[in-house]
Parts: C-alpha cells; structure tokens; sequence
C-alpha cells in the first residue's frame, strides 16, 4: 500500500500553504492565538472575499463560475491545508456544499450566471427544503405542491427540519408539480425566495435550547417560473446528485474532526485521573482505532474516486463511511460522559465564552442550559445518525445497491 500523493500534488500543498500564510491574520499559526469578538467579525467578513478572489471556495468548479478548475487531487491536497490551518473553507454550507454543485451539474446558464457568484460570495444563504411530516427517509411520498399561475409557481404545503430556515434567503424546494404522475415522477427543484408573505417560518426549539432547525409553512407563495433546476418533474434525479453531495463529501478531512475531539478527550481523561481505569483505557483504544479506519477508509475513497470506481467509490463507500462516523460519533460520546464523571451530568459551560467544537464549529448552548464543549457534542452526535440519511437507510442502500440483496419488502395495503 503506498499512501504518499504524487510529487504534482506535494508541489501544490506548498502553493497553498504559502497562500495561507500570506493571507491568514498575523500569529495565526501561533500556540494560543485568540481573535477578540470585534477582530473576529472583521475577519470573517474579510476572510469570504480573500476566499472567492483566490477562487478557492468550490475550487474544483471552473473558472467562469469563479473557482479555479482544480483537479480532484488538487481540491482533497487544498481542503486538507485548510484544515490543517484551521481556516474556514466556505462562505454557507447548503450554497456552496449542497445546491451550489446542483446547478452546477443541472441549472440552466441563466442559472449558474446567476446564482453560482451570489453563492461563492457568501451573499445568499439557503436552506433546504426536501423532508416534510410523511415524508422523511420516504422522501417521494412529499406533498408539497407548486402549480403554474403565469410566470410564477405558487407554492402550498409545509416543509420541516429545515436548518438554517430562520436566515436563509432562499429554499432549495422539492415540490409535486404533477399530482398524477408516479410517486417519483412528477417532483420538481425550485430555488424559492423566502422572504415572502406567503412562507412562514417556525423555529423548532431542542434539548439543549438552541433552535436550528425550522418548520416552514408555504400559504400561495411565489417562486419565479424559471426557477425550475433540471426541467419540470425531474426533481427527484436532481435531488439524488444533492444527496449525494450530503452524504460523499470530505472524503480525507472528515476524521480530523474526530482526531481533535479525541485528543480533547484523553487530555480530560489525564487530567481528572479517569485514564486509571481499565474500561476508559480500553474504550480510548477502540476510539482512537475507529479514527485511524475513518482515516484510511478516505484514502479508500479518494482513490476509488480517482480511479472513477463509481459503484465501490461513491455508494458502498459512501453510505458505509456516513454510518461509520455517525455511529462512531455517539459511542465516543457516551464514552466523553464517562470520562467527565460528575461534571457530565451538571451543566458547566461558560455561554458567555465562544468556544468552538473541536475540529468542528461553534458550540451549542445557551444561557438557560449552558452545555459545555463535550456535552453540546454529545447532544448532536444524537442527531448525526439521522439527517443526511438514517443510519437504517444507509443499511438498505448497502444491502441492495452494494450486496446485490433481494429489495426490502414494501408493506402491501389491506
Ligand atoms: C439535525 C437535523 C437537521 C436536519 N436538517 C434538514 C434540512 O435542513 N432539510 C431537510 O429537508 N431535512 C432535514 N432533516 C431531516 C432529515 O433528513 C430526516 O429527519 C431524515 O431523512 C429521516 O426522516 P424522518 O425524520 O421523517 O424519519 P422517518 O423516515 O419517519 O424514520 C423513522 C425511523 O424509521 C426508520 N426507517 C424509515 N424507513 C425505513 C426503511 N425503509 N427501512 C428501515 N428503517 C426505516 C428510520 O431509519 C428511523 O429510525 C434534518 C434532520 C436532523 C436530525
């Protein structure tokens, strides 16, 4: 097995890593350096520009869209620099993640004229809009409707689960625009403006007090006709290239998140003398070997990826990997609880202190229940075996996609 990448993609680490260092705020890369809250908004603002003129947000997307044509090897060496900086590689992440590649691959011209700089350029925030009340991991049976009036779609129905729904400015929506077409046909992809009279939206509030996610009511609201991403009723084959996106990305990044919360972890474990006991000792072992299998289960991927293995690369691949660090990701958590004893059963953080999740993002929490690091992180790890895909939905697509498995029995009506 040789994991070394070839000398081309070692030259271009350089060029990114020179890039970084010439562009990321002074003592960036020093022990310790902290941006106060004033410092910190001004770098984020800054930061998305420097971002979209060095092209390097979607940089594997061609240049007329604003990226810089990067190969795939180029795009996994310049996400690992960045990550290796601890430097924000995006402007917003269902834009630039999710409906941005969309339209990259199904949106007309118009479209990516369009949209695709408002996105790069952090403009625009999205949600989506794909799970409604009946309609989660059986995303055809939504019922949502759009009908022509004009040169408008009116939209009627409600959407839930919507992240991000209270500051986006628009919804990548899966709707019925043909009732009588079959349950997958008949679906199409608007990109609706939200700030409208018709679209109400209500936060869902959770355990730990945050609100994220949304329920979205739409009452007649409008969404320009054009909007339509890859023609009227083909939605669903325009939803699955979103999808995947949602379930396949960062292929050699992924498990650093996990890296950095285990070494949180351990340090806890010295720190309070839990590492003494045979049980923690014992279940670090297991955490640090899954991270190592993440590791080189990307590697996998990567090169499947390049060797364009569709099958094996992006399905089995895929749907193996989400349910890998999803599963991971909670038991590591129950385990972070016992590590914290006492203090992982009262709530001790600080909300007045920013603190970020390792390797992650902001933390969770607020004043009327002020988690900490680790419990905010074990709150959404309960999440993570659910969005993107159900860890029981990965199962039924590795069993019939990948093992070539008789198709789950579908209930049959009385
Ligand atoms: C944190 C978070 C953020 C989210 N953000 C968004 C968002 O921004 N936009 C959006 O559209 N949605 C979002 N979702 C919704 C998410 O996509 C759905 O929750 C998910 O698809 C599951 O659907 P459901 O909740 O309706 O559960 P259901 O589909 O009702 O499933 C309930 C249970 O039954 C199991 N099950 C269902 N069908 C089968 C089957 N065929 N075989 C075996 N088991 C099955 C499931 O695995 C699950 O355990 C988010 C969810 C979470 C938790």
């Amino acid at each position: 097995m040789d994991l070394s990448y070839p000398a081309e993609a070692e030259t271009f680490r350089k060029e990114v890593r020179a890039w970084l260092e010439e562009n990321l705020p002074d003592g960036w890369f020093e022990p310790g350096f902290k941006l106060d809250a004033d410092a910190k908004a001004r770098f984020q603002k800054e930061w998305t520009k420097k971002l979209f003129e060095g092209g390097w947000i979607c940089a594997s997307w061609p240049d007329e869209y604003g990226g810089k044509g990067l190969t795939t090897m180029e795009a996994v060496v310049a996400a690992e620099e960045f990550h290796k900086a601890n430097a924000p590689l995006r402007a917003d992440f269902f834009g630039d993640t999710l409906v941005g590649p969309t339209i990259l691959q199904w949106g007309s011209e118009e479209q990516k004229q369009h949209f695709l700089p408002l996105i790069l350029q952090g403009k625009i925030a999205w949600c989506q809009g794909f799970s409604e009340p009946d309609a989660g991991s059986d995303l055809a049976s939504l019922k949502t409707k759009a009908e022509l009036d004009g040169d408008e779609w009116v939209i009627n129905g409600q959407k839930i689960w919507t992240t991000q729904g209270f500051i986006a400015d628009y919804i990548f929506i899966l709707c019925r625009t043909d009732p009588d077409a079959s349950k997958h046909k008949g679906i199409s992809y608007l990109l609706c403006p939200m700030r409208q009279d018709g679209i109400e939206v209500r936060p869902i509030e959770q355990i730990d007090g945050s609100a994220e996610f949304c329920e979205v009511f739409f009452t007649n609201a409008r969404c320009p006709k054009d909007n339509v991403v890859g023609g009227v009723n083909n939605g669903w084959n325009v939803a699955m290239t979103t999808l995947g996106f949602e379930r396949g990305t960062s292929a050699t990044t992924g498990y650093r998140r996990f890296e950095k919360e285990f070494d949180v972890i351990l340090a806890k474990a010295k720190q309070n003398g839990k590492i003494a006991d045979p049980e923690v000792r014992q279940g670090l072992a297991d955490a640090w070997s899954r991270v190592q299998i993440m590791r080189f289960n990307g590697l996998r991927t990567l090169t499947a990826i390049l060797q364009n293995k569709k099958d094996f690369g992006i399905t089995a691949l895929g749907a193996t990997n989400k349910m890998f660090w999803s599963e991971y990701h909670q038991k590591v958590m129950n385990l972070a609880i016992d590590v914290l004893g006492m203090d992982g059963q009262v709530l001790t953080g600080d909300p007045s202190l920013e603190e970020a999740v390792p390797g992650y993002g902001a933390r969770r929490t607020s004043a009327r229940y002020p988690a900490s690091v680790l419990q905010s992180s074990f709150f959404f790890s309960r999440s993570e075996t659910i969005w993107g895909g159900t860890s029981q939905i990965q199962r039924n697509i590795v069993g019939e996609r990948v093992l070539g498995l008789p198709k789950e029995p579908k209930p049959v009506a009385p």
